[in-house]
């Protein structure tokens, strides 16, 4: 990856992160981070990129599906909430989402993806899109099911009839099976109880548009998966740091996972690709100063949140990249972004992958905040303790009490204070390993294991 065409190479790369790890400035201030979800000592904002007014965001045509797609899609499982808390007990901002559905769709927006998972999200969604002319915009939802019990026909069926109800809709544009990772699992969860007929036969009336399923599973298990049905569309995982692979923490029993070897399978195919955590959960937004200021150097006019964004959009077989935005701001950015968009070249796109090296280069646990594992029936905060592991292990300020150095207490007292800043009993140390939350996590984290490792942490400081 090193070579003049690049401006930075890897050896300036690595060696600004080595200051950046002595507390050392690298650069000047850095780009906004969108997405507020990393270090309390997050770099300084620019003003809000906006796009002109009147203007669209760009747009691409599948004629395998006869559909003209904005290239941003709303990810709609992270919308602002009215006490500024994360989502849940019913605190979504109608009005705040009403005004960022309005926006996006004046804008181009017309990909809305959202599913019986995420609380109160179809609701809110059906409410703010009803007030648009149902053809001027696609809504995405899912059969979500997976982690937990079977589901019966029944299930399934009223799971679909209650997406539909609180879409405010008679049919579905985008409908997914939610994270299947195999062919058994497919069997188990929609063959033998005859749902996938019932999925089908709905698709027949008019009810479901295009049918796909979202995929967090291995390279090896996506060919399988594509031979069973041809279907429509497939929502993978891809950022610049899981191109390559996935990283660090995944189950000992997966074979490897590469979003590069899936966006692959897909593109050979012809099938078109919708992607997700293209800013892996607001962490590719919120790097550390050191990793912002190298990317900086390539393309000042983007923040890192932009650089993956634009990453996922140069792919041409991606339909949509959803990004979870949670704010107008977000949205704006994004929004100005994808308006005249322009794609990396070849060598951007290598110069993020060796981006990609010196992210992984810090320990982080790849938690995409998505809360499929919550809640945890013994209280704890299980995205909550991970972002506070990671916003530390990104500003290389992990406390490291077998090596004391000057900036040990610096780094003790800012590790603790984000710690104990999570609500009483949610902390790590309420994890009783009961193992109810392992089969929920698409990203395949060993949660209690690394609950643990906080939790000792936290203990030996
Ligand atoms: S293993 Fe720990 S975090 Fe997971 S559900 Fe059980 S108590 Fe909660
Ligand atoms: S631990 Fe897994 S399931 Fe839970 S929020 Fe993180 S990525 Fe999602």
């Amino acid at each position: 990856m090193e070579g003049k065409d690049n401006k930075i190479t890897r050896r300036e790369a690595l060696k600004g992160l080595f200051y950046a790890g002595m507390g050392l400035a690298v650069g000047g201030p850095v780009l906004q981070a969108c997405g507020g979800r990393g270090p309390s000592e997050a770099p300084a904002a620019l003003p809000v990129t906006e796009a002109p007014e009147g203007s669209k965001i760009d747009t691409r045509n599948w004629s395998k599906l006869g559909e003209t797609v904005g290239m941003l899609g709303l990810g709609c499982m992270r919308f602002p909430t009215l006490d500024g808390k994360e989502a849940g007990d019913g605190n979504l901002d109608q009005e705040a989402v009403n005004e960022m559905i309005d926006y996006a769709i004046a804008h181009g927006i017309n990909y809305f993806d959202t599913a019986p998972l995420y609380g109160q999200s179809e609701e809110v969604t059906g409410r703010a899109l009803s007030r648009h002319p149902r053809e001027s915009y696609f809504i995405a939802t899912k059969m979500s099911h997976m982690g937990g019990r079977r589901f019966s026909l029944e299930d399934g069926k009223r799971m679909f009839e209650t997406s539909l109800e609180r879409l405010r809709t008679d049919y579905i544009d985008f409908y997914l099976l939610h994270s299947v990772p195999t062919v058994a699992e497919f069997n188990g969860r929609y063959v033998e109880n005859k749902l996938f007929e019932y999925i089908l036969e709905q698709r027949e009336k008019g009810r479901i548009r295009h049918l796909g399923f979202s995929y967090h599973g291995t390279n090896a298990d996506l060919p399988q998966m594509l031979d069973l049905y041809d279907w429509d569309f497939v929502q993978i995982q891809a950022n610049y740091v899981d191109w390559k692979d996935m990283p660090v923490d995944w189950d000992p029993n997966q074979g490897p996972t590469s979003a590069e070897v899936l966006y692959k399978c897909l593109a050979d195919r012809g099938v078109p690709a919708v992607v997700m955590e293209p800013v892996k959960g607001g962490s590719l937004a919120n790097v550390s100063d050191a990793l912002a200021a190298v990317m900086r150097e390539r393309h000042p006019e983007l923040t890192p949140a932009a650089n993956a964004l634009t990453f996922v959009g140069s792919l041409p077989g991606v339909m949509v990249t959803l990004s979870g935005m949670s704010n107008m701001a977000q949205l704006k950015e994004n929004v100005s972004l994808f308006t005249d968009f322009k794609p990396f070249n070849d060598k951007d796109m290598a110069f993020m992958e060796t981006v990609a090296e010196l992210y992984k280069s810090n320990v982080h646990i790849p938690c995409t905040a998505c809360a499929y594992c919550m809640p945890c029936p013994n209280g704890v905060n299980i995205p909550g303790n991970f972002r506070v592991f990671n916003s530390a292990s990104d500003a290389l300020s992990i406390p490291d009490p077998e090596h004391k150095d000057k900036t040990y207490n610096a780094k003790r007292k800012a590790f603790l204070k984000l710690y104990n800043g999570l609500e009483k009993g949610a902390t790590a140390d309420a994890c009783t390993n009961c193992n109810a939350c392992l089969p929920k996590c698409p990203q395949h984290i060993r949660i209690p294991q690394q609950l643990m490792r906080i939790k000792e942490l936290v203990a030996s400081l």
